[in-house]
């Protein structure tokens, strides 16, 4: 079975990835588990997403020799102009933890209500061969940010992202519904398209 890199370093992205494409004829393995031909620093430096997707993608597959899927994704608030988007890693600085940032985007969105609190989920999947050959898509997930955390599931902003259709949080939505539901979920329908077309391809 040919082997493909999951190109990132979040345990919790990784998790839901290898779920969301179980059952691919590929091997999945994740940068711990390969030998880089260089040692490799991704710094994300994009000003989008898909800027973001590519460098990953495209960095580890240089640097591996495999064929790589990485995806970027956060969270854009519309009565924060988008805040914080790409810097959802490290929004109000990388020493935050998640229950502070929660603070800091509960006390900024005090006095917005209901569809005030408008907000959307987007991931950018990239897959890029090691010759640098690069297909990206996306897909979002709208919801409305909460007014308390609320669930323990998930990861990252899940605790304060609510989903009407669910009438949860993606924190409090039993396990496996997320993925039915989330930006990454629906970007690795897309990708599963994409990786059979491949898989076929190489069998003709
Ligand atoms: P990336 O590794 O730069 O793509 O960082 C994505 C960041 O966006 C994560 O560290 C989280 O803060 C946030 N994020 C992305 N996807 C999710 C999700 O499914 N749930 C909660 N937070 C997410």
């Amino acid at each position: 079975m040919d082997k493909l890199l999951l190109g990132t370093s979040n345990p919790s992205k990784l998790l839901e990835l290898r779920q969301l494409l179980k059952g691919l004829e590929y091997r999945f393995v994740d940068p711990t588990e390969v030998k880089l031909k260089r040692p490799l620093q991704i710094a994300e430096t994009g000003a989008t997403f898909e800027e973001n997707a590519a460098i990953k993608a495209q960095g580890y597959a240089a640097a591996s020799g495999l064929l790589t899927l990485a995806d970027d994704s956060g969270l854009e608030i519309e009565a924060l102009g988008g805040e914080p988007g790409v810097y959802s890693a490290r929004y109000g600085g990388e020493e935050l933890s998640y229950p502070q940032r929660f603070e800091l985007i509960l006390e900024r969105l005090l006095g917005c209500q209901g569809e005030q609190r408008r907000a959307r989920f987007r991931c950018v999947m990239a897959l890029a061969t090691p010759k640098g050959d690069l297909t990206c898509w996306e897909a979002s997930l709208d919801g409305l940010i909460a007014l308390q955390p609320r669930g323990d599931g998930g990861f990252g902003y899940d605790p304060i992202f609510y989903v009407p259709e669910l009438g949860a949080t993606l924190a409090e939505a039993r396990p496996g519904l997320k993925n039915l539901y989330s930006h990454r979920g629906r970007a690795a329908l897309k990708a599963r398209q994409v990786l059979e077309l491949r898989m076929a391809g190489a069998r003709a």
